[in-house]
């Protein structure tokens, strides 16, 4: 079995082609194989041997377009299945007639070419109605003859085995495709969950980047039901962080406020990099004065936070201007009021909240 399994599931030799539809090709020809065999018994336990003999031929030719698909002739493996099929099904239906089902295996061609040849839209529609017209035929031409009439016994097991092989076939090729379109589906949803969280967030600190929260705030004030303050903080006298240190100090410098402020945040809003060494704060659900006591805890965080880099400990302060949201007035102009009152803190000394 295991044999078997390896033999049916062998990839392919070109690298640039999928396995799926050589597998699917190899299943579905095994499948009429054995389908073929036991019509073959059922002939010969109607005495008529030279009609067994014909669809031995067909399994030969089938057994053959599995070996084919082992190379690089996946497309001339699935022409030889059609022709094949197409016979095979025409043959039958013609000798033990229409109500034999023989015929729903043109549906299963239908499938297959679809799914797995890179036909443009008119060769398929050709293919399609080709088919059609095969069953079609097929039909008006067992209305007037019927050749061998089976026992009714028979006929019920045929109908039975034909209805199963069909099914197992049409879900086989249906699985192979859905295989396929769900891990390609799954696939560019989180391509594309990484590209949002990528083009949202700020690569140094991990943060959301200010594009990212405006585009927040801008959907949190179209319908404001309850109080916003935000907040504007700058890191006092970063830039001699990183004249003394060196750049990379900085770095870090901004990496540990940065989880300082997600922790201290928690619950009570958002944070982003506002650019530079500029953070900005949303605080939801809390007037200035609730956000202003939440600030103050914030802003001991950071005075009290040791931020080691190597074998230096450091300690920073920071300036934040705080305002409550004002509905009367534009996102960027509650801001620029923010950014005005962060500008008097750093004027009057630093190290403070000016709300
Ligand atoms: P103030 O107290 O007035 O804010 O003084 P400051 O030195 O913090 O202000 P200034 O605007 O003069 O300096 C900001 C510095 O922040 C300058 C810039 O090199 C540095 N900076 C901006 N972005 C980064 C960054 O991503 N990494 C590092 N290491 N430094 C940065
Ligand atoms: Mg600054
Ligand atoms: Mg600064």
């Amino acid at each position: 079995m295991g044999k078997l399994k390896n033999i049916l599931f062998q990839d392919v030799k070109n690298p640039n082609e999928s396995a799926d539809g050589p597998i699917t090709l190899r299943i579905s020809a095994l499948v009429m194989m054995i389908y073929l065999l036991i019509i073959s018994v059922i002939l010969v336990m109607v005495h008529h041997v030279w009609w067994m003999a014909s669809n031995l031929f067909f399994i030969v030719i089938y057994g053959y377009l599995i070996r084919l698909t082992y190379g690089n002739h996946t497309k001339s493996a699935l022409c030889i299945y059609n022709i094949v099929t197409i016979c095979a099904v025409c043959f039958n239906v013609i000798l033990i007639g229409w109500d034999s089902g023989i015929q729903h295996f043109l549906f299963m061609l239908v499938l297959l070419d679809l799914l797995f040849t890179y036909m443009s839209k008119w060769g398929q529609c050709v293919v399609v109605a080709f088919l059609c017209l095969i069953r079609l035929s097929l039909y008006f031409y067992c209305r007037g003859h019927v050749k061998i009439q089976l026992e009714d016994n028979c006929d019920i097991f045929l109908q039975v085995i034909t209805t199963v092989v069909v099914f197992v076939l049409l879900y086989l090729v249906g699985l192979m495709l859905s295989k396929d379109s769900q891990a390609i589906e799954r696939k560019l949803m989180k391509y594309n969950n990484e590209l949002q969280q990528a083009a949202n967030t700020d690569t140094l600190t991990r943060l959301w980047n200010r594009h990212c929260l405006m585009h927040y705030m801008e959907k949190k004030v179209e319908h404001p039901d309850d109080f916003l303050s935000i907040a504007i903080g700058d890191i006092d006298f970063f830039k001699k962080v990183n004249d003394t240190y060196g750049h990379e100090c900085g770095d870090e410098v901004l990496r540990t406020l940065a989880d300082i402020f997600k922790k201290e945040m928690e619950g009570h809003g958002v944070v982003a990099r506002w650019g530079g060494e500029e953070f900005i704060f949303l605080f939801e659900g809390a007037n200035g004065d609730e956000a202003k006591i939440l600030l103050a805890h914030l802003q001991n965080a950071v005075r009290k936070a040791t931020i080691t880099y190597g074998e230096l400990q450091l300690k920073v302060t920071m300036t934040f201007g705080l305002v409550e949201y004002d509905t009367k007035l534009r996102l960027d102009e509650n801001i620029n009021i923010a950014d005005d009152r962060l500008y008097i803190g750093k004027e009057n000394g630093r190290d403070r909240i000016i709300y």
